[in-house]
């Protein structure tokens, strides 16, 4: 389903903003992007002729730091869907409390119909189109739909060929030979499981709890691995092509080697069911981390899960969080339950600067420290200020982000915040 991730991304910092009763010049500052860029990618196709797409990078603030966010292929990128994606950004990286800011780019282009040759001519065109607006100091890309660390190479490895000596900071989530981080690659699972445990414990779920994960990309299978190996009950998994469903727990492990090997979760040996009936799947915990719109009121009405973590950008609709809020069902939103990559895409970057390679343990105890923090200040503004987890989150990530606006503002801003 298609939904104005824009409209929603605004209209969730306009409630921010009048809960922390902002300025009307902070309200502007957060609503426009800092710099939107609209360029056309074109590369060579396999038959040897020249296909042209659109492509976007937009920070949307870099208030606190340099602008920060993964990079989409997917035939439904609009300018539209990446300036709220950026704005989203901003507000994680916030929450997070990471010394950089937002932003988001993406392509207009269906990448599972192109070969590898035409994939890397179509992200090398990409990076160059936008080196000019990305850099180490100002706005750093990494992984989103439908891009890995193969990408994120090439990205990195144009963009040292333009500026002419090798800055592997200005991308980030790329493989360990190119500068990448250890622990990259499982981060955004492993955020949400350090959040999913907690709000588990909170909430008296037990530790063999069911669990349905929409989505088997690198967020979801990655999860799914890490909570079954926890003792949590994997019940139902679905990828784009359909779901499946055991009841005694399906083999996470072998469901990936199907995956792997036959390339969808559908071939696997389990009861199969719809990607709707999926979501009303009888469970504990339930975590969309495939796209955005994917529990719309419909959906929201069937959910039985008490639990649901946002692996995903933005999969709740408003409606669905009217209903699920009414339903007393408890929401770690996206820009918590989905943190944990943009969080290690920091340190690979802070690495990347320092000249340093940090171990596999040391990431991981950076992350579940960053992660049990920013769920419990998430959780104090909640319960300080009685609003829904995803109010909160955003009530925080915006006070943060206009504390730094108004700090750098000049000595006029007062009169100009009245
Ligand atoms: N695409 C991921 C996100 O939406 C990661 C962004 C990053 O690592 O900069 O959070």
């Amino acid at each position: 389903m298609t939904i104005d991730l824009h409209r929603l991304a605004l209209d969730a910092i306009d409630a921010a903003a009048d809960e922390l009763d902002l300025g009307t010049w902070l309200r502007a500052m957060l609503h426009q992007p800092e710099r939107s860029l609209a360029v056309q990618v074109p590369f060579i196709g396999d038959d040897g002729s020249i296909r042209v797409v659109p492509g976007y990078r937009i920070a949307h603030s870099t208030a606190r730091g340099p602008a920060k966010g993964g990079t989409r292929f997917h035939p439904d990128v609009t300018p539209e869907e990446v300036a709220g994606l950026a704005t989203l950004m901003s507000v994680k990286t916030a929450v997070m409390d990471l010394p950089l800011g937002g932003g988001k780019g993406g392509v207009t282009v269906d990448p599972k119909a192109m070969s590898e040759l035409e994939l890397e001519s179509l992200t090398r065109s990409y990076a160059r189109a936008i080196a000019t607006n990305i850099g180490p100091d100002t706005d750093v890309p990494a992984p989103d739909v439908n891009t890995s660390e193969r990408h994120m190479d090439w990205m990195a490895d144009e963009y040292a060929r333009v500026v002419g000596a090798p800055a592997p900071a200005v991308v980030t989530g790329k493989s360990l030979a190119a500068g990448g981080s250890l622990g990259r690659d499982t981060a955004t699972a492993a955020g949400c499981r350090a959040v999913i445990a907690a709000s588990a414990r909170r909430l008296g779920l037990r530790s063999d709890a069911r669990v349905v994960i929409q989505g088997f990309g690198n967020a979801g299978a990655h999860l799914a691995q890490l909570l079954a190996a926890d003792g949590l009950r994997i019940v139902g998994l679905s990828d784009s092509r359909g779901a499946i469903h055991d009841p005694a727990g399906l083999d996470v492990a072998a469901v990936a080697a199907t995956k792997a090997a036959h390339g969808s979760v559908i071939h696997h040996d389990a009861e199969h069911v719809s990607t709707t009936d999926l979501l009303a799947l009888d469970c504990e915990i339930l975590v969309p981390a495939a796209l955005e719109g994917a529990i719309d009121a419909a959906e929201a009405d069937a959910v039985r899960a008490r639990l649901i973590a946002e692996a995903a950008n933005g999969p709740c609709t408003p409606a669905a969080d009217a209903i699920l809020a009414e339903r007393g069902v408890t929401t770690i939103p996206d820009v918590l339950a989905s943190a944990g990559g943009v969080t290690v895409s920091c340190f690979e970057w802070e690495q990347n600067r320092r000249g340093e390679r940090w171990t596999a343990d040391a990431v991981a105890s950076r992350l579940e420290v960053r992660m049990a923090r920013a769920l419990d200040d998430v959780w104090q503004v909640a319960e300080a200020r009685r609003l829904p987890l995803r109010t909160a989150a955003t009530v925080l990530g915006v006070d943060r982000i206009a504390t730094a606006l108004e700090a750098r503002a000049g000595l006029g801003a007062d009169e100009l915040a009245s």
